[in-house]
């Protein structure tokens, strides 16, 4: 599979300054530092946007945070934002504690007010059987391995998509942002549905139309305790002697039924 770290459009990155590097690489190598390379990543993304890269890092404040942010909105981050935000946090907490006669307690100690709890936007409705059905044939026919995972995890098995890269392993580039990887899945799923004429809004769709149609269109069975998607081969009418009425059950458990 091809490199795929391309996440911010490259013209809007810079080289780092020698003193910023610096700063870069004694912070990578701390031992406090996270050990994911693409959260640690991110705040050299932070250093090399074009907006600051050539500004010391010390001086660095809620401008330098407002712009940078502003920008990854603008280049499709519609959520992930937030793990931004937690990787430059910790960055600044280290370099606050190791130097602190160089950055100030003040350093970029108010940057998770930037936050946008991710976590409790809710924005995304049930799709319905026809978005549903093109989406899958989409992803199918044209999709690429990243595209399928997501939608195979997010539609059919219901997990969140920030944990998606800790799901499995799989034969992916350690450093995957999987966050952007979806966050580009669902605009090209909305100019789809949208050329389609089956989706009339301006906004992209986004993980939570997954989560809540995957919570419309897979049952619970009592039996497994699994969810199964309400398609007829799942599902069969079972009716036992001491029951009066046909109940639909799930298709592999019926040798349960007692
Ligand atoms: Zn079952």
């Amino acid at each position: 599979m091809a490199k795929s770290s391309v996440r911010i459009p490259p013209g809007l990155l810079g080289e780092l300054s020698q003193e910023n590097n610096k700063w870069f690489e004694f912070y990578e190598k701390h031992p406090n530092a996270p050990k994911t390379k693409s959260y640690r990543k991110k705040v050299r993304y932070f250093l090399e946007y074009k907006g600051h890269n050539q500004k010391p890092f010390y001086s660095f404040g809620e401008a330098e945070v407002n712009n940078f942010l502003d920008m990854l909105k603008s280049a499709g981050y519609n959520r992930g934002i937030d793990t931004f935000i937690s990787a430059i946090s910790k960055c600044a907490k280290i370099l606050r504690e190791e130097y602190s006669d160089i950055f100030p307690p003040s350093f970029l100690s108010s940057i998770s007010k930037s936050r946008k709890n991710e976590a409790s936007e809710s924005s995304g409705e049930v799709l319905t059987l026809r978005q549903i059905s093109l989406i899958k044939k989409y992803t199918l026919e044209q999709g690429d391995l990243y595209e399928k995972y997501i939608f195979e995890n997010l539609f059919r098995r219901g997990v969140q998509l920030e944990s998606l890269k800790v799901v499995e392993k799989i034969d992916f580039d350690e450093d995957v942002d999987f966050i952007y990887k979806a966050n580009q899945y669902f605009k090209k799923l909305t100019s789809h549905l949208t050329e389609q004429g089956e989706y009339a809004k301006t906004t992209y769709l986004n993980s939570d139309h997954f989560k809540k149609s995957h919570q419309a269109y897979f049952f619970p069975c009592p039996f497994c305790q699994g969810r199964i998607e309400n398609i007829a081969e799942n599902w069969i009418l079972v009716r036992i002697e001491f029951d009066d009425e046909y109940r639909l059950v799930h298709a592999a458990c019926k040798d349960n039924l007692k």
